[in-house]
C-alpha cells in the first residue's frame, strides 16, 4: 500500500505510524544520553534506568509491583518481545489461542515457534468474543493465549468482565496469557485493564507494551515486558540470541519519558487523539461507509459495502488510485474466517489534523 500510495501521491492512512513527531524533551533526552556516552552494548534483560521505569510506570498505571530486575525485560519493540515470548514459552506442537483479526506478527511468530495457532473471531461491528467458541478451542495441548487490548485493528477495548472470562478459561487449562497492550494509553470511550489486573492473573500473565505509540516514536523501537520471573526469564532466554541487547542511548531516553510523563501528559495524548478520531468517524459515516467507532488505538474499521460490490483489496486499490487516499484492506488481519475482513477497511487516524482534513476533502468523493 506504501508504494502504491507513493506512485499515486496518496494520503497514506494506511501504515499506523505518526506524521508529526514525539515530544521534544523525550528528543533531547535521547541526545543527552549520546552525549553522555550511552554508547555500548546494555545489559541484555534491558538498561537498569529502563527497567526501574517500566516497573514505576506499570505501577503508577495499576497499582502493581514487579521486581525490576527479574520481572521486567526489554526488547527491540514489542514486535520483538512478541517473538521472544512465544520462541520462549512454546515447544513444537504447543497449541496458541489467537483473537481474530489480528495483528499480523502473531501468527508469523507461532510459526517460527513451530506452534499451531487456533483462532477466535471478533466479528464486525461489536467484536464481542464468543465465549462459548474460544472455550471449544483450549485442549491440552494449549500452552499460550495471546490478548491484545486495546485491540488493532478493531480498536476494541476488552473490559473486566471479558477479561475476567477468558482468565478464567486459562487459569482451568493452565494457559499463559501473553498480552499486547502497546495502545494502552490510547483509550477515549473506555478504561484499559491489564489481564494481569485480574485477580489470579498476575502470575501467568506476561504483559507487553513499547514507546512508540505512546510517544510517537514509532522508529525507537523500544519495548518492555512485566511479568512473573519464569515467564520474563523464558521471553528473555529467546532474546539474548535475537538481538542481545536493545539500542542503549534510547533505552536512557524512554526511561526518561517514563519517569518524566503523567497524567497530564497522558491526558493530552488522548484528548488530541479523540479529536482526530471523532474527526474521521464523522467523514467516513458522512462518505457512506459503516464505521465501528473505535474505543481505542488509532485505527478504525469500516465497512464499505454501501459502495462497492468487490472485495476489500480491490476497494483500497480503487480508493488510493482514483481518490488519493491509501487504506489497509483488512482480510490479511485474518485467517479463519477471511470473508469477515474481505468487506472491511482500516484507516489509520495517527495523523496531523492537516492530513485528515486533506483526506476528507479527498474521500467526499466517494460520496459522489
Ligand atoms: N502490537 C500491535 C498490536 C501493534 O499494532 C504494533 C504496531 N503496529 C506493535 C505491536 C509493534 O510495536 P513495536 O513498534 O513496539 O514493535
Amino acid at each position: 500500500m506504501t508504494r502504491l500510495a507513493l506512485d499515486h501521491e496518496a494520503i497514506n492512512l494506511s501504515q499506523g505510524f505518526p506524521d508529526f513527531e514525539g515530544p521534544p524533551f523525550i528528543v533531547e533526552a535521547a541526545v543527552d544520553a549520546l552525549r553522555a556516552g550511552h554508547n555500548q552494548y546494555a545489559r541484555s534483560q534491558g538498561h537498569p534506568t529502563l527497567v526501574r521505569a517500566v516497573a514505576g510506570h506499570i505501577e503508577r498505571r495499576s497499582g502493581l509491583s514487579y521486581d525490576p530486575l527479574t520481572e521486567v525485560g526489554v526488547f527491540s519493540g514489542c514486535t520483538e518481545g512478541l517473538m521472544s515470548a512465544m520462541l520462549g514459552l512454546l515447544d513444537p506442537g504447543d497449541e496458541v489461542v489467537f483473537f481474530e483479526p489480528f495483528y499480523d506478527s502473531y501468527p508469523a511468530c507461532a510459526a517460527m515457534a513451530g506452534a499451531v495457532p487456533r483462532y477466535c473471531p471478533l466479528r464486525f461491528p461489536d467484536f464481542a468474543v464468543d465465549l462459548e467458541h474460544l472455550e471449544s478451542l483450549f485442549n491440552e495441548r494449549t500452552r499460550m493465549l495471546v490478548l491484545n487490548t486495546p485491540h488493532n485493528p478493531t480498536g476494541k477495548v476488552f473490559d473486566r468482565e471479558e477479561l475476567t472470562a477468558i482468565g478464567e478459561l486459562c487459569r482451568e487449562h493452565d494457559v499463559v496469557v501473553l498480552s499486547d497492550e502497546v495502545y494502552e494509553q490510547l483509550v477515549y470511550d473506555a478504561t484499559h485493564v491489564s489481564m494481569a489486573e485480574i485477580p489470579g492473573m498476575r502470575e501467568r500473565t506476561l504483559a507487553l507494551s513499547s514507546a512508540g505509540k505512546t510517544f510517537s516514536f514509532t522508529g525507537w523501537k523500544i519495548g518492555w515486558c512485566t511479568g512473573p520471573a519464569p515467564l520474563v526469564a523464558a521471553a528473555q532466554a529467546a532474546h539474548q540470541f535475537v538481538t542481545f541487547a536493545t539500542a542503549t542511548p534510547l533505552q536512557v531516553a524512554t526511561a526518561h519519558a517514563l519517569d518524566a510523563c503523567g497524567a497530564e501528559f497522558y491526558d493530552g495524548l488522548r484528548a488530541e487523539y479523540r479529536a482526530r478520531r471523532d474527526f474521521l468517524v464523522d467523514v467516513l459515516r458522512r462518505v457512506g461507509l459503516r464505521v465501528a467507532v473505535p474505543r481505542g488505538t488509532y485505527f478504525v474499521l469500516a465497512d464499505f459495502r454501501d459502495l462497492w460490490e468487490g472485495d476489500d483489496v480491490s476497494f483500497v486499490r480503487h480508493l488510493c488510485t482514483e481518490h488519493g487516499v491509501a487504506a489497509i484492506p483488512p482480510s490479511v488481519f485474518y485467517k479463519a474466517e477471511p470473508e469477515e475482513g474481505r468487506r472491511l477497511v482500516r484507516f489509520a487516524f495517527c495523523k496531523r489534523m492537516e492530513t485528515l482534513r486533506a483526506a476528507a476533502q479527498r474521500l467526499e468523493g466517494l460520496a459522489k
